[in-house]
C-alpha cells in the first residue's frame, strides 16, 4: 500500500484535487491522507464545500491564514513537516502555484519524501507573481512533473529539466476531468435574477486589485459592458475592500454577488455568454465551457488559448478591454484537444503507481 499526503490550501486546488482524490479511493493499493493548511480560508470552504463537490474531507485542519507571505510560508512548513513525520508518506502530492504547494514541496523534500508537482511547467514569466515563484521552486525539488500542456513541457525542457534528473510526464490538465464531472451537477445560484445573456467575471489578482489604476480601468471597462449586457461578478474579498476606497463604482448593471459555491459557479460558465477574469482557472473552464474568454491581465500560463483565439489578452488598459469586447473574432471551434480531454487523474495514479 502507497501512502499519500496530499497537500492543500486555496480553493482552486480543491477543485484540482477533487478528481485525482476520487481516483485515489478508487484504488486499493493508494491511501490518501489529505491536509488543509486553511490558506484562503472561506466560509466556501467549509462541510458543504466538501459535500457539494465530493471531495474526500481533510484529516488534518493546519489553520494558517493570513499572514504575510513569509510567516505563512513558514509555519505551514513547520506544520507540514510534523504530519509528514507522523504519517511517513511515500509521496507528498501538491497542486499548482500556491504558498501552500511550496511549502509541502519544501517540508517533503528536506525529509527526502518524493515531491509529485500537478500542474508542473507552467510559467507566466513573471518574477513579481508570487504564483511564478512558487510554481519554480516547487518544480525544482519534484521527482515527478505532471504537465498539463505540452508548453508546459517545453518550459521546463528550456530550464534544464533533464539535469536534475526529474520524471516529466504530459497527463493534461486535471481541471478538464473536474468539469466533465460537475457539468452535470450545476446548480443556478439562488436568489441571482437573470433573463437572457449575461458575462461571467471575477477579479481576485493582486496585480488588479492592488493598483488602483488598473483597478479603476477595469472598473471603468466593466461599467461601460454592463449597459449592453448584464454581468455577473462574485466579488472576492480582498477586490470588494479595496473597491470600497476607490471613487469610482461599479453600476448597478453590474449583479454583484458573494463569491459562490463551485456547483453555482459551474452553472454560472455554463450558462453565461462570455467570460471577462484575471483567474488563471477561469481562463481554462471557459474554453471547457466553449465560451470565449477576456483575460484582464498582461500574460497568462495559458497560452495556447490565446494562441488558438479562445482567450484575449486584454490586460486593464480601457481600450483594450473595450475593443477586445467589441472587434475580437474568437475562435468557437471548441472541439480541440488542449487538455487531455479528462483523463489526467487517471494517468497520475498510474504514474505513482508505477514509479
Ligand atoms: N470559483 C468559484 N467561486 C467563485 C470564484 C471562483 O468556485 O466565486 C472557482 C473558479 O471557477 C475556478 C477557481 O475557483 O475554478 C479559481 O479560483 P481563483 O480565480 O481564485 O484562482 P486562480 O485560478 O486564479 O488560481
Amino acid at each position: 500500500m502507497l501512502k499519500i499526503v496530499t497537500i492543500l490550501g486555496a480553493r482552486p486546488q480543491f477543485i484540482k484535487a477533487g478528481s485525482v482524490s476520487r481516483e485515489i479511493s478508487k484504488c486499493d493499493t493508494l491511501h490518501e491522507i489529505i491536509v488543509h493548511t486553511g490558506q484562503h480560508y472561506d466560509t466556501n470552504m467549509s462541510d458543504v464545500f466538501f459535500d457539494e463537490m465530493q471531495i474526500p474531507k481533510p484529516t488534518y485542519f493546519l489553520g494558517i491564514g493570513g499572514n504575510s507571505h513569509g510567516a505563512m510560508t513558514g509555519q505551514m512548513i513547520e506544520k507540514i513537516e510534523q504530519v509528514l513525520l507522523k504519517e511517513k508518506p511515500d509521496w507528498v502530492l501538491v497542486y499548482g502555484d500556491t504558498n501552500s504547494t511550496l511549502a509541502g514541496a519544501i517540508a517533503a523534500s528536506k525529509l527526502h519524501i518524493k515531491v509529485a508537482h500537478v500542474e508542473a511547467g507552467l510559467r507566466s514569466f513573471n518574477m513579481a507573481m508570487p504564483e511564478e515563484v512558487n510554481r519554480i521552486l516547487t518544480d525544482r525539488i519534484s521527482s515527478i512533473l505532471f504537465c498539463p500542456t505540452k508548453i508546459a513541457i517545453q518550459n521546463l525542457d528550456n530550464e534544464g529539466v533533464s539535469k536534475w534528473g526529474a520524471r516529466v510526464e504530459l497527463v493534461g490538465d486535471v481541471m478538464q476531468d473536474g468539469a466533465l464531472f460537475y457539468k452535470g451537477l450545476a446548480v443556478k445560484p439562488n436568489n441571482l435574477e437573470l433573463t437572457g445573456e449575461f458575462i461571467l467575471s471575477t477579479i481576485h489578482r493582486a496585480e488588479n486589485t492592488d493598483c488602483i489604476d488598473r483597478l479603476t480601468s477595469i472598473v471603468e471597462s466593466l461599467n461601460i459592458i454592463a449597459k449592453s449586457i448584464p454581468i455577473v461578478l462574485p466579488l472576492h474579498p480582498r477586490t470588494k475592500s479595496k473597491l470600497e476606497g476607490l471613487q469610482f463604482k461599479l453600476s448597478s448593471s453590474i449583479k454583484v454577488i458573494s463569491p459562490v459555491g463551485y456547483l453555482n459557479m459551474v452553472w454560472l460558465i455554463d450558462n453565461c455568454k462570455l467570460v471577462m477574469t484575471d483567474s488563471g482557472g477561469l481562463q481554462k473552464e471557459a474554453f471547457f465551457f466553449s465560451k470565449p474568454c477576456i483575460t484582464l491581465r498582461d500574460e497568462t500560463e495559458w497560452v495556447e488559448l490565446v494562441h488558438h483565439n479562445f482567450n484575449v489578452l486584454a490586460g486593464a488598459d480601457k481600450k483594450n478591454i473595450l475593443s477586445a469586447f467589441n472587434e475580437y473574432i474568437f475562435n468557437d471551434q471548441y472541439g480541440i484537444d488542449l487538455y487531455g480531454n479528462g483523463f489526467a487523474s487517471n494517468k497520475i495514479i498510474n504514474s505513482i503507481l508505477n514509479y
